[in-house]
């Protein structure tokens, strides 16, 4: 097929796409009001604070080409300074309690906290170990989180979806 032949066929054939589902409702999303300023675009860094890399398996899938968030307007950046939300999987181990203190404090204003996990969110199956600080929310203020061990693709989707209005 010659290059004119290929441009008549995209135009022919254009977009294919299944429509995207409706933005995720408030219902279930607590007191949680995104900063109007991250509406339509959030940059996300990702933080693993102690976690068996379960929720990071999932994660990856959710900003992969099956699930795309990023078609919600979510990108992964690679400094919390470029990012509006720190997406935190795991439980905050003790090595790790400074450092998730001083990227949130390197993340400038509005950001949002996004804890993914159940170990996140409440130690989870780690709850009481020798090297566990504790969960996120007892180091950091947490905005949102996501439960599940893992949390399925979907769902961080949609707490991305929450953030973005998308
Ligand atoms: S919530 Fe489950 S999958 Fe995620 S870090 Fe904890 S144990 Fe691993």
């Amino acid at each position: 097929m010659n290059p004119l032949q290929l441009a008549r066929l995209i135009r022919r054939t254009g977009r294919v796409a299944e429509p995207a589902p409706p933005p995720p409702s408030a219902e279930g999303a607590g007191q949680f009001g995104p900063p109007r300023e991250l509406a339509g675009s959030a940059q996300v860094r990702h933080v693993d604070a102690g976690s068996c890399n379960g929720c990071e398996i999932e994660v990856g899938a959710a900003f992969g080409p099956v699930y795309d968030v990023e078609r919600y307007g979510a990108r992964l950046v690679a400094s919390p300074r470029h990012a509006d939300v720190l997406l935190v999987t795991g439980v905050v181990t003790r090595n790790m309690l400074e450092p998730l203190r001083r990227t949130v404090a390197a993340t400038p204003r509005p950001r949002v906290v996004l804890a993914v996990g159940d170990c996140a969110r409440d130690c989870g199956a780690f709850a009481g170990g020798y090297g566990v600080a504790g969960a996120v929310g007892d180091v950091v203020p947490v905005d949102l989180d996501v439960p599940g061990c893992p949390p399925e693709p979907d769902a961080i989707v949609a707490a991305l979806r929450r953030v973005t209005g998308r």
